[in-house]
C-alpha cells in the first residue's frame, strides 16, 4: 500500500511499535499537566534515540538517521498518533542548520542536538508579530565582536527544556539594518527572562513561555549564515515544519478512526451497534475518506521533496499538505467527541484530549489563512500547473 518500500515499512512499524507504548501514560501525564516522572520522559527518549527515531531529518555526516523526507514523515505520523506530547521525544533537531554551521556551532549545539544532548527552542513570533514575521521589533545590534539583543518573544515552545534558544530579530544599524538576523544564546542567559508562561489548551511538558530579552550580549560566533539571512532559515524550517504537522495531524486522524470505530462497533443502542446508525456512518465514512485522501497527499508531497521538486513549487504543496491535513484531523477530531457522546468530553478520552490539541495545527507554523494566501499567490504568479504539476 501507497509503494512503500520493506525499509520504509520497518521505519514505520518501530516507530508505531515505540508509540503503542507511550500511549498508555496519556492520562497520567493530562491529568498531571503534561509532566511524567523525569525519569521516565529520559527512559523514552534514549528508547528513541536506541530505535533510530530520534533525528530522524539529520543527515549521518551529521550524526543523524538520514532519513528520506518519506520516511521521516512516517515516523512523525506515529508521533501524531499519542496525545500529550509523549511522542516529542522522536525530536526533529535544526535539519536546516546542517549545511550553514560554522564548526564551533557544530560542535557546540548541532551534533549535541542530533545527539539528544542538548534541547532547542525558537524565539520569533512577537506580541504583534506571528503571521507577519516581518513586522517583528526585536533588534540586534553590533558592538565590537558582539551582538546585543533587546525584545520580547511569545510562545517560546520548550524554553523550559531548552540548553540554547535561537532569536530572530532586526539588525539595528549596519549594512544590512532592518534585516533579519538569527541568534543563538545559550539558557540560561544574562539578561533573558521569562516574563510569565501562560497556560495553554493542550497539557504537555514542553511551555510556551513569554520571554525578554533586555541587552542580551552574544559573541559574533553565535550568528547563524550571514546578516541578513535570518529569514531564509525560517522559511526553511516553515516548509519542513509544515509537512511534519501535516503528517502528525494525519496520525492523530488515524488513531481517532480506530478508536471511534472500535467504539461505534461496540456500543449498542436499542439493540443496533451504534456505526450502524446513517447519521453515526456518515461520520465514520466521511473521516475514513478525508484520511485517505490527506494521506495520500502527505506521502505525495514527501515524494516531491525526496525528487527534488522545485524549492517554489515544494513550498505551495508544504501549505497545501498543512492547510488540508490540519483541518481534516479537526473535523475528525470534532466527529469522534460526537460519536463518543458525553465520554468524549471526560479528559481520559482520546477523542476530547485531541479536539484540544488538534487545534494548534490551524495556528502555528503559520494559520490556515496564511497557508492559503501562499497557495492562491502561486497559483497567481506561476500558474496552476507549476504548483500542481511541477514535474
Ligand atoms: C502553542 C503555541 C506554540 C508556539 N510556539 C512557537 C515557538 O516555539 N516559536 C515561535 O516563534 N512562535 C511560536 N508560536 C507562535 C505561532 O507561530 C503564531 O501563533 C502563529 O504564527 C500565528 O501568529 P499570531 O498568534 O501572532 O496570530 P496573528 O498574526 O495575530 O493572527 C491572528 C489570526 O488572524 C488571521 N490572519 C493573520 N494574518 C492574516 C492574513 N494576512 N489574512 C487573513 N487572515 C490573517 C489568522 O486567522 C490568524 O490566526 C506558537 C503558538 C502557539 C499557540
Amino acid at each position: 500500500m501507497y509503494g512503500l518500500t520493506a525499509e520504509d515499512r520497518r521505519i514505520r512499524d518501530t516507530a508505531h511499535d515505540f508509540v503503542e507504548t507511550l500511549i498508555p501514560y496519556e492520562v497520567e501525564a493530562e491529568l498531571a499537566g503534561g509532566m511524567l516522572p523525569k525519569e521516565l520522559t529520559a527512559e523514552h527518549q534514549a528508547r528513541a534515540i536506541e530505535l533510530g527515531l530520534h533525528a530522524t531529518n539529520i543527515p549521518t555526516s551529521a550524526g543523524g538517521a538520514g532519513c528520506s523526507a518519506l520516511q521521516q514523515v512516517l515516523v512523525q505520523e506515529q508521533t501524531g498518533r499519542v496525545t500529550n506530547g509523549l511522542a516529542w521525544v522522536m525530536h526533529t533537531p535544526p535539519q536546516w542548520w546542517v549545511d550553514v554551521a560554522s564548526q564551533y556551532q557544530r560542535e557546540r549545539w548541532l551534533l549535541p542536538t542530533v545527539r539528544g544532548e542538548k534541547h532547542e527552542a525558537y524565539a520569533i513570533t512577537e506580541e504583534f508579530a506571528g503571521s507577519d514575521v516581518s513586522a517583528l521589533q526585536t533588534t540586534a545590534r553590533r558592538e565590537g565582536d558582539e551582538y546585543v539583543i533587546d525584545g520580547t518573544k511569545w510562545h517560546v515552545t520548550s524554553f523550559n527544556l531548552s540548553d540554547y534558544v535561537f532569536v530572530q530579530a532586526r539588525l539595528d544599524g549596519g549594512d544590512y539594518a532592518g534585516e533579519h538576523v538569527l541568534l543563538v544564546v545559550d539558557l540560561p542567559w544574562p539578561g533573558v527572562e521569562v516574563v510569565r508562561t501562560p497556560h495553554y489548551s493542550h497539557h504537555i511538558a514542553d511551555e510556551h513561555p513569554i520571554v525578554s530579552f533586555t541587552g542580551v550580549r552574544v559573541p559574533v560566533s553565535h550568528l547563524v549564515g550571514a546578516e541578513g539571512e535570518g529569514m531564509t532559515f525560517t522559511q526553511d524550517w516553515f516548509r519542513f515544519e509544515r509537512v511534519m504537522v501535516a503528517a502528525r495531524c494525519v496520525g492523530a486522524a488515524q488513531r481517532l478512526v480506530d478508536e471511534m470505530t472500535a467504539f461505534a462497533q461496540t456500543r449498542v443502542i436499542d439493540g443496533r451497534p451504534l456505526g450502524e446508525y446513517q447519521l453515526v456512518a456518515g461520520m465514520l465514512a466521511d473521516s475514513a475518506t478525508e484520511l485517505f485522501a490527506a494521506r495520500t497527499m502527505l506521502y505525495e508531497v514527501a515524494r516531491s521533496i525526496d525528487a527534488g521538486v522545485d524549492r517554489k513549487a515544494l513550498h505551495g504543496q508544504a501549505s497545501m499538505a498543512k492547510l488540508y491535513c490540519s483541518e481534516m484531523a479537526g473535523r475528525v477530531a470534532d466527529r469522534a467527541v460526537q460519536i463518543f457522546g458525553g465520554r468524549g468530553y471526560m479528559r481520559e478520552n482520546v477523542a476530547e484530549r485531541m479536539f484540544r490539541e488538534l487545534r494548534v495545527e490551524r495556528i502555528w507554523e503559520g494559520a490556515s489563512e496564511l497557508q492559503r494566501i501562499i497557495v492562491a499567490r502561486q497559483l497567481m504568479t506561476r500558474g496552476p500547473s507549476a504548483l500542481l504539476n511541477p514535474g
